[in-house]
């Protein structure tokens, strides 16, 4: 990755085994963010990444979340200009895109025709 940092990625959670821990995201993640990036030219934070199971379920996340496997990053959004912006790359570039209120959900998990959806990433 050129972009981002694995240390991004780290789920957030206060629990001992992820504390500290990096952990390893999909290369093919990384790249397409490193691609994101360079098309939307200004930075993008990274507010999820990898997350634990428990941390997963806390938040609301899918049982089967590509963020449980590497495969998902949210990217924060709080500007509806800059969202524009992004969700139109990220459809490019990305398997599947999802539009929550203050982030956009990327992931590169293979899930056949859906490409983008608006709920809570
Ligand atoms: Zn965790
Ligand atoms: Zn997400």
């Amino acid at each position: 990755m050129i972009w981002f940092k694995a240390s991004e990625f780290a789920c957030t959670c206060p629990r001992p085994a992820c504390v500290g821990k990096t952990g390893s995201i999909e290369p093919d993640l990384g790249e397409r963010l490193d691609a994101l990036r360079s098309i939307c030219v200004f930075p993008l934070t990274v507010t999820s990444g990898l997350r634990c199971p428990e941390h997963n379920a806390e938040v609301g996340g899918a049982p089967d979340s590509a963020h449980l496997t590497g495969q998902a990053a949210d990217i924060e959004c709080t500007h509806a200009g800059l969202r524009r912006i992004i969700v139109k790359a990220a459809m490019l570039l990305f398997d599947y895109v999802e539009i929550a209120p203050h982030h956009v959900h990327c992931d590169v998990k293979e899930r056949g025709a859906r490409l983008l959806d608006v709920g809570t990433g």
